[in-house]
């Protein structure tokens, strides 16, 4: 004998009855709402979890009291978890419905519209409840195909189609409360952020039945439009054409040139409907969709959710609303998902059209492009050169792609992760790229990209790369534009207001500068020097200083390089305009600069004038097992300071420049990759005398801070003596958590989605920090930099300065700034600024 579950927890929904969010889900508290507005709902009840639980577990429901409640009517039951979210089973409509019920219909209503009542409950019931074969049951209504059907679950059931209203309320619940415990129900809601534990409430509400001699029907209707969240009312409604009274149609619910709307059928009625969807703007705080149902002309409200939004429709309704008095303007800063804001940014490919897809590779750097493919940097720049828009297709990147990916349009690579050389570039140029799309295989000689199945797409063809969603597609795509509107501005402006952590940009290119102005951000946090280094009569000069035999030949390459990088930091000191720029001296191995093939090595032989054999063993004698841990960065700074010193005396000649015609520069000069405080000590003493030199020449004063770059854990580990000799300490926490792992940073990407599907690590440590192992030498390298100096300045310029956990991590440490790809500090400024509000908030809780 099965137990039966107590009823007595089911509850009316009335203006007072104590339902909660919690225990009864959303919809009931919602619905609950709407009564208290006063707004036209039919007789609804609300079923807690607990009890939804326990039939799930076997427990039989005693359904007299609900039966009782609801005597003679037919009704709706619907999901009602803690969040909508969360989805839940369909909503099964029409529950009681039998052979009395559609005698009742016929006689009052006619045969046509009984059956099609009928017919619709016996599909879903059988579907939905009994699981027979949908094929079974699709038929179109009509007496015949309702007479079928009704067979057809006799046959299959060995049972009759039941008749009593509470073994259809029984098993109805019981098949709603199943569905959820179902793995790949739980599976999708707990890809949504639901607890494993996420429980279900339902709804039965009195179903009100669209039918009678004056207008009826059903139908939705919202005040604004979800994609750019304009105002404009949308909505559907279906009922019987009120001028022919025949056919069942969709009426538009604004007057326009298509045909009948509900505004003209029924105007008195239309227009309450806009005043419920006003009264629930104003009292739930929210642009709703309200559902309704028109019962013999009289208006039923039945349900409403939160209208469906993109993201761009997420700012406009937050900050009207807050425009409006409706909510505050912290509640609209916490409505908008930080994330979301930089789907705004750039274009998109549209999510309505259908996609063919080629491969789903790692979403490095958000937004869509098309164009036509091509496989190397140089034929990248010959297509920008024709105007021709381009999609580099790469292996791996390499520095010396840098002016290709310039000229594509957007980077696919089969190799990389989050922090690879394209997924960082990507970000800092706004490009969309994918990395790691590792069921691609390239041919270069071809000049083909073979995907799975063995399709294969050529130099030239067109594709789509959606870096949002990581996949490439073929041929051209429909895109959204971007979309930096007065309400996005608005928004992050209200942001900044509450903020208590700086944010500043990753900017290497005067290019980059500007975006990073235009996104408003509080400085450069890091300009990656070597970039500069990559323009095609740069690099020639760059390969002289690298073969010269004597300090003196390097010092004739170095002079011809110095007006260059002066003119470049003259041109970021003069856009940043008097903001922070924190400029890292050169940080790579020297080998990236030189040519890998023969040919490439032939033509530099040529160049410098030198045998070939000469340069081979030039550039043999250079590359190294393991450059990312050899001769880079300080390295360099300590054994061939010249380069160093070159660039020192570029950053304060631009800054005397650049403080002649506007505010006064005080450049930031920072160390790469230091793991002793010996060598902080010998590079700040050259660049002091740099200083000098240049106060001397010039007769002009300045002021410049010193600091140095913690990306090794030794450096964090020695962070207290390092800050003797540095004014900041900025955490590069890609290497570091390249260097704390022992993960190489290029090829992580290979495995990292094996790591986390099968939970070594919770997510990609390139991506969202690791706060246990990473965070804890951000936490001692910071704690030991104050100790010594308090007043050192503390920030984050890695890629994870633009990941909203990462930041909460920064800002509860105490971190002065984050530093992030241009792109990311729109995300970068809401998402502190949410940060610091749910703080503020909680602690008011506590006292
Ligand atoms: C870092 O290592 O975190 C960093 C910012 O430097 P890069 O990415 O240039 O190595
Ligand atoms: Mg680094």
């Amino acid at each position: 004998m099965q137990k039966h579950t107590d009823f007595a927890e089911f509850i009316e929904i009335t203006p007072t009855a104590r339902i909660d969010p919690a225990r009864h889900g959303w919809r009931a508290k919602c619905l609950q709402r709407l009564i208290r507005l006063d707004l036209p709902v039919p007789r609804t009840a609300a079923l807690p979890c607990d009890t939804v639980r326990a039939i799930a577990a076997g427990q039989l429901p005693d359904v007299n009291r609900l039966a009782a409640l609801f005597d003679g009517v037919l009704v709706s039951i619907r999901p009602s978890p803690a969040n909508p979210a969360w989805g839940g089973p369909g909503t099964v409509l029409n529950v009681g419905m039998n052979a009395d019920k559609h005698a009742e219909f016929t006689r009052e209503q006619g045969a046509a519209f009984a059956d099609a009542i009928y017919l619709g409950f016996v599909q879903s019931y059988a579907i939905h409840v009994a699981r027979l074969d949908p094929d079974m049951f699709t038929a179109e209504p009509s007496a015949a195909a309702l007479a079928a059907a009704l067979a057809a679950y006799e046959a299959e059931m060995d049972e009759e189609f039941p008749q009593s209203r509470a073994q259809q309320l029984t098993e109805v619940m019981r098949s709603m409360a199943r569905a959820w415990e179902g793995t790949t129900a739980r599976l999708l809601r707990e890809a949504k952020g639901a607890p494993a534990d996420a429980a279900l409430g339902l709804v039965v509400q009195e179903m009100a039945q669209a039918m009678g001699p004056a207008l009826s029907g059903r139908g939705k209707i919202q005040m604004i439009e979800g994609v750019t969240g304009a105002p404009q009312i949308t909505g559907r409604f279906r009922g019987l054409n009120p001028a022919n009274r025949k056919a069942e149609e969709t009426l538009y619910l604004v007057k326009d040139r298509r045909g009948h709307s509900l505004e003209e059928a029924a105007p008195e009625v239309f227009a309450e409907l806009q005043k419920h969807c006003l009264t629930c703007r104003a009292r739930l705080r929210e642009e709703m969709q309200v559902e309704f149902a028109l019962e013999n002309g009289a208006l039923k409200v039945i349900d409403a959710v939160t209208v469906p939004r993109s993201s761009r429709a997420a700012v406009r309704v937050a900050v009207t609303l807050a425009n409006d008095g409706i909510i505050s303007r912290d509640d609209a800063i916490l409505r908008v998902e930080p994330r979301a804001l930089s789907e705004l940014l750039h274009y998109q490919v549209d999510p309505r059209v259908p996609r063919d897809r080629i491969v789903t590779g790692i979403a490095a750097s958000p937004g869509g492009a098309s164009g036509r493919i091509v496989f190397s940097a140089a034929d990248a720049q010959a297509s920008a050169a024709r105007d021709e828009r381009c999609i580099l297709v790469r292996r791996e990147t390499a520095p010396e792609d840098i002016r290709g990916m310039h000229a594509a349009v957007a980077i696919v690579t089969e190799r990389g992760g989050m922090t690879s050389h394209a997924a960082v570039i990507a970000r800092g140029l706004g490009l969309p790229c994918i990395v790691g799309a590792s069921d691609i295989s390239i041919s270069l000689r071809d000049k083909t990209l073979t995907a799975k199945g063995g399709r294969v797409f050529r130099e030239g063809d067109v594709i789509t790369v959606d870096g949002t969603s990581g996949e490439v597609l073929a041929g051209q795509a429909e895109m959204l534009e971007p979309a930096l509107d007065k309400w996005f501005t608005t928004l992050l402006h209200w942001a900044d207001n509450v903020r208590d952590i700086g944010v500043r940009a990753n900017a290497d290119t005067p290019d980059d500068a500007r975006t990073a102005r235009m996104f408003e951000a509080e400085g450069i946090g890091l300009c990656r020097t070597e970039h500069m280094f990559f323009d095609e009569d740069r690099l020639t000069v760059m390969r002289e200083m690298i073969f010269a035999d004597t300090a003196k030949d390097r010092k004739v390459a170095l002079d011809r390089l110095l007006p260059m990088q002066r003119a470049d930091f003259t041109a970021l000191f003069d856009i940043m305009a008097g903001l922070p720029v924190c400029i890292r001296l050169f940080d790579p191995p020297l080998h990236e600069f030189l040519p890998h093939d023969r040919e490439g090595m032939r033509e530099l032989a040529e160049a410098l004038d030198r045998p070939l054999s000469e340069v081979m063993r030039r550039v043999e004698a250079l590359s190294e097992f393991n450059p990312m841990l050899g001769m880079r960065g300080v390295r360099i700074g300590v054994t061939v300071p010249e380069i160093y010193e070159m660039q020192a005396r570029a950053i304060f000649e631009a800054t005397v420049e650049a403080s002649k015609r506007g505010a006064a520069v005080v450049p930031e000069v920072m160390i790469p990759l230091v793991s002793a405080k010996r060598e902080v000590e010998l590079v700040k003493t050259r660049i002091d005398a740099v200083a000098a030199a240049v106060r001397n020449a010039t007769g002009a004063e300045f002021d410049y801070r010193l600091g140095v770059m913690v990306e090794t854990p030794r450096a964090a580990l020695r962070a207290g003596e390092i800050a003797q000799h540095a004014a900041f300490l900025s955490f590069g926490t890609n290497d570091l958590t390249q260097m704390t792992y022992g993960l190489s940073r290029d090829d992580a990407g290979r495995f990292m989605s094996d790591y986390v599907q099968k939970g070594v690590y919770p997510e990609d440590p390139f991506h969202v920090l690791d706060e246990d192992g990473v965070g804890e030498l951000l936490l001692i390298g910071s704690a030991r930099g104050r100790q010594i100096r308090q007043d050192v300045t503390l920030s984050v310029c890695g890629e994870h300065g633009g990941n909203p956990a990462s930041i909460a991590f920064c800002r509860r440490s105490g971190f002065d700034y984050v530093s992030c790809s241009p792109f990311r500090v729109p995300v970068a400024r809401l998402a502190a600024a949410q940060f610091a509000l749910t703080d503020q908030r909680d602690s008011e809780k506590m006292y």
